[in-house]
């Protein structure tokens, strides 16, 4: 018998792995498996598999320089991978840190459970979270209101984070108010830093354009950083050149500014290239040493060590009946231009264009764009998951659902947050510029041209008064809509039914 197998899984690359770290580089082995099957789950753009693929490449690379012994191997199955390393090492003992992704970890406390020759040791996968899996159970607790305050108060103060003793920096918890600006014309941003593929990522890009042809999305941009080296110095930049305009214009959209200030660092986070907390830590100390101000750091700062921790905190309570909720009961079919960016609307347009083109979408097109338009129009919200599942690098299913079915669709009803994220045109016309070039008319609410967006707005929140109502966020607007003219509201119904229709058949 062989020494024993540390085995690690495609978005779990990071050195601080529990079961890496304690292994005995003379005797044990690493294991990386490339299954077919698992890019295989859904049709996934094209850069998010070359991103992980070339990542595990590279890792395996750095993992050999550096001593270690590495069995990276090629299979149709995990399981065809583990069968045949085993049958090649004959490890005593296989160590797998059980992943957060429901089917996934089903799929390995199977094969925990199994009568295997190999003893099947698990680990929790902690170097990627900051929260242990089992602390959720307390901090998102049966039976209450589950928000992202209590919890990211609590971890800003259990890691000591922008902390003044006991209490916040600068006195307050939040500084979303400052972060809120819509563009100006003419804003420039310093671009981020983009990494041209090297031979290996060639050869992954090149392999990847061969054999998934038929998956979405293109590849001739891509320029994921896919290295930690690489990681760390995307974050350095970030820090010094982007991190103090991050706040200001966190919400604004740009034509043909794509990136703006956002940091690009969740796709390499998310597969363990970044620790966390260094990037939370990092942050901090460029606010202490003045190179940042307070607003952009906290606003940074609370969507790692906040909103990522909450979110899989949500996922791992919540699942697998989450992924089929469908609390205001859409059922719409998925519009084709999600996969084209063809369509009128020239906000649909552009950040669909763009997740083709990158894989990516800031925050607020994800939430305000293209999850707005498919609740508005009463889309299926799996349809919705499982679309946002695909397109993008960063997607893993512990981040999508909380944020697509919970945050983007209010599919839960509210159990993660506390209102519906819906806006009509008005919204978009603030906070972009896409308004400008729309083929539709954002000042009008009926006729022709309207921006489909209002009469869809006032749709829903005819549709979900009875829900809404009890919500004491949406109060007001549910009172708006009440109190309007029988006319009026006549009216716009009928052009959200003209539009629904329009969309039906493909002529929106
Ligand atoms: C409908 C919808 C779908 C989303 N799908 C994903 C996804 O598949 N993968 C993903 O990592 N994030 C997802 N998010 C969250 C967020 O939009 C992305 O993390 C962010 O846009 C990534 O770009 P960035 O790295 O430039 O982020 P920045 O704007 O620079 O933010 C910094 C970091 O904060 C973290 N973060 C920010 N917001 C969230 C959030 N709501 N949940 C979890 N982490 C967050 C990410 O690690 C991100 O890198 C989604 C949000 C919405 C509304
Ligand atoms: S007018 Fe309406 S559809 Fe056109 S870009 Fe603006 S919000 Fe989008």
């Amino acid at each position: 018998m062989g020494g024993r197998t540390v085995w690690l899984f495609g978005h779990q690359l990071s050195m601080k792995m529990p079961a890496l770290v304690t292994m005995d580089r003379g005797r044990d082995t690493i294991l990386i498996v490339k299954a077919a099957s698992r890019a295989g789950w859904l049709a996934y753009h094209k850069q998010k598999i070359a991103f992980v693929y070339a990542a595990m490449a590279h890792f395996v690379e750095e993992l050999r320089s550096d001593g270690y012994r590495v069995d990276y191997r090629t299979a149709e199955t995990f399981d065809a991978g583990w069968t045949a390393h085993v049958a090649e090492w004959n490890p005593s003992e296989v160590c797998i840190h059980v992943p957060t992704e429901d089917r996934f970890r089903r799929m390995v406390l199977r094969w925990a459970a199994e009568d295997r020759p190999q003893n099947v040791k698990l680990f929790e996968e902690s170097a990627l979270f900051l929260v242990g899996e089992s602390e959720w159970e307390t901090l998102l607790p049966d039976g209450q209101q589950w928000r992202l305050d209590g919890v990211y108060r609590l971890l800003r103060q259990r890691f000591s984070i922008l902390m003044d003793g006991k209490k916040p920096e600068g006195g307050k918890w939040n500084y979303d108010q400052d972060n809120r600006k819509p563009p100006k014309k003419g804003l420039q941003f310093e671009p981020a830093l983009f990494f041209p593929p090297d031979e290996c990522t060639k050869q992954v890009i090149e392999d990847v354009e061969q054999s998934f042809s038929d998956c979405p999305g293109r590849l001739d941009s891509f320029a994921w950083p896919v290295t930690r080296q690489q990681a760390a110095a995307l974050l350095d930049h970030f820090l010094e050149h982007r991190l103090p305009t991050f706040g200001e214009y966190q919400d604004a959209m740009m034509t043909g500014n794509l990136f703006m200030s956002h940091s690009l660092l969740s796709a390499v986070i998310n597969v363990g290239l970044l620790d966390p907390l260094e990037v939370i830590r990092k942050a901090e100390h460029a606010y202490r040493e003045a190179k940042a101000p307070l607003a952009a750091v906290e606003g940074f700062i609370r969507q790692i060590l906040g909103w990522r921790e909450y979110v899989r905190g949500v996922y791992l309570r919540s699942m697998p009946e989450y992924a089929q909720l469908n609390a205001l009961g859409h059922t719409n079919p998925l519009p084709s231009f999600y996969w084209t960016g063809e369509t009128k609307m020239n906000c649909m347009h552009q950040v669909v264009t763009e997740v083709i083109q990158y894989s990516y979408s800031h925050h607020i097109q994800r939430l305000m764009v293209l999850g707005n338009f498919a609740n508005l129009a009463g889309i299926r919200p799996q349809e919705v998951s499982d679309w946002f599942n695909q397109m993008y690098v960063d997607a893993y299913d512990w981040v999508v659902l909380p944020n697509v079915l919970g945050m983007a669709l209010y599919a839960d009803g509210g159990k993660m947050s506390s209102k519906p994220y819906i806006s009509s045109g008005l919204y978009i016309d603030k906070m972009s510029d896409y308004c400008d070039g729309c083929a539709y008319d954002v000042r009008k609410r009926t006729g022709e041209n309207a921006c489909p967006f209002h009469s869809l707005y006032w749709h829903f929140i005819h549709r979900h008064q009875e829900k809404l109502s009890r919500n004491a966020r949406m109060g007001q607007v549910v009172s708006a809509w009440k109190r309007m003219e029988e006319p009026t509201q006549a009216e716009l119904l009928e052009q959200a039914e003209y539009v629904l229709d329009k969309l039906a058949g493909g002529e929106l």
